[in-house]
């Protein structure tokens, strides 16, 4: 059994001193022996880890190289999508290992714990199969084991272009257009990880109403249904997206979900940005969650998650930092209520009704940080509790971005103004992934990216 001590610990929703937190053998948090002598956190804030439920880890290759002008008329989501395909059609199996290590090392630096990895590289560049269908899904993995983050595999079903569209060349890596082969495929990699349940998990992920048909997802949901697998798909992410499929089916892709009854406590919603109130109500009636990105979606342009919407109607919303245009899960937490501040022009907007505290509103945001991200990828940390994993990540509270702040406005403190330079350790079931600051294997996991980087952009 390993114990731990900090000044303060965020356990049942406030800042505790002097509180410890003992793992057991298996990594559980459990009862502290009364003899265990306690490893001392000094001037530490111990947290419960961050989830992050939405990533695409190959994107790390692109930031900062898609920040510029390309077309004359006007860039866009979908400007942006072509540059990101020409990376994604250019990624050995060996690159997109190097590529996921790097960006799952950024975000076990940044305290995230567990990761719901939406993974739809699946062919060679050439569209061929791999001897192993599932070998790029298997790097990820792999990449995922070796930093010692926890991940939720969620294998995306890509079938098409989208409606009335031709193939594009750029997405031969992601189609499978027979939805058998795809469930036989994530029934291999469920059973190849079984053993490692609560470490690497699978799910399931039609990527969006544009690139399967109807009778595809719905062969998807039933799947997941019989097996109680969590369903990611991006939903309302564009005008566009919600467009082609009022054309296609006569309803907004929520509608068509919702009349299709594909919403349930399961399913989330990753973006879900251009809904109706009435869309709203329906994840709220169907327990259905929202994934919301916003420092990608400020990135690409591509609207304002009505947060204060779905919080009115009790809808929960998990956090992602998507396309690893910044890996800062806290920034994405503060960013929910900023962009919502200037759209506005008020303050506190996402405040609850019933906690005027001051840390009412960090709470709040936190949890979507935490326990709503571990509820949408079925992670099992998200709190520290008993029984539950010791995931969990400490923050120096002498850091230059927090330094001052009081048990009452820590938390505050934390979700809107810490830098990352915060985050000392992070423990993942029990086991020190990161020790002030830093993990053992940076050095080696960044030197192979830079190499990668130099390779893919020569
Ligand atoms: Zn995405």
């Amino acid at each position: 059994m390993t114990t731990w001590l900090s000044d303060l610990a965020f356990i049942d929703g406030r800042f505790q001193t002097e509180v410890s937190l003992s793992a057991d053998a298996d990594g559980l948090i459990a009862a502290a022996s009364p003899d265990a002598a306690p490893i001392r956190l000094n001037n530490r804030a111990l947290l419960p880890g961050l989830v992050n439920a939405h990533s695409h880890a190959f994107q790390r290759v692109i930031r900062g190289r898609t920040e510029h002008r390309t077309q004359n008329e006007q860039d866009s989501f979908w400007t942006w999508r072509e540059m990101m395909y020409s990376a994604a059609t250019r990624l050995s199996p060996e690159d997109i290992y190097d590529a996921s290590r790097m960006a799952f090392l950024e975000m076990v630096l940044s305290g995230i714990t567990a990761v719901g990895e939406f993974h739809y590289l699946h062919r060679a560049p050439d569209g061929s199969e791999y001897a192993d269908a599932n070998l790029l899904a298997k790097e990820v993995i792999r990449a995922a084991i070796d930093v010692g983050l926890r991940i939720a595999l969620l294998r995306v079903a890509y079938a098409r272009s989208g409606f009335e569209l031709e193939p594009n060349p750029q997405q031969v890596r992601f189609i499978e257009t027979d939805p058998n082969t795809y469930l036989r495929r994530i029934d291999d990699l469920r059973s190849e990880y079984a053993s490692l349940a609560g470490k690497v998990w699978i799910g399931a992920a039609p990527h969006s109403v544009r690139a399967v048909t109807l009778s595809y997802l719905k062969q998807v949901c039933a799947y997941a249904g019989e097996h109680g697998l969590p369903v990611h798909m991006h939903v309302a992410e564009q005008p566009a997206e919600v467009s082609a499929c009022i054309q296609e089916y006569g309803r907004s892709p929520i509608a068509l979900l919702d009349t299709e009854g594909l919403l349930n406590e399961r399913f989330t919603a990753v973006h879900a940005i251009h809904v109706t109130p009435k869309a709203v109500r329906s994840f709220a009636e169907s327990q259905a969650m929202v994934c919301a990105c916003p420092s990608t979606e400020r990135n690409l342009g591509d609207g304002v998650v009505p947060a204060d919407l779905y919080f009115d109607e009790g809808v929960r919303i998990s956090l992602g930092t998507d396309s690893q245009a910044q890996i800062d899960l806290l920034e994405d937490a503060r960013e929910l209520e900023y962009h919502l501040r200037l759209q506005r022009m008020e303050r506190a907007v996402l405040s609850p009704e019933d906690d005027d505290s001051q840390a009412g509103l960090a709470a709040r945001l936190f949890e979507c940080a935490t326990a709503d991200g571990a509820r949408s990828i079925g992670a099992p940390g998200g709190l520290l509790e008993l029984g539950r994993p010791a995931d969990f990540f400490t923050v120096d509270l002498n850091d230059p971005s927090i330094a001052g702040a009081s048990e009452d406005d820590l938390l505050p403190a934390i979700v809107f103004g810490s830098a990352k330079s915060a985050v000392k350790d992070v423990v993942i079931g029990g086991k020190q992934v990161v020790s002030e600051g830093r993990h053992p294997d940076q050095e080696e996991i960044i030197a192979r990216f830079v190499q990668l980087q130099g390779k893919l952009w020569a």
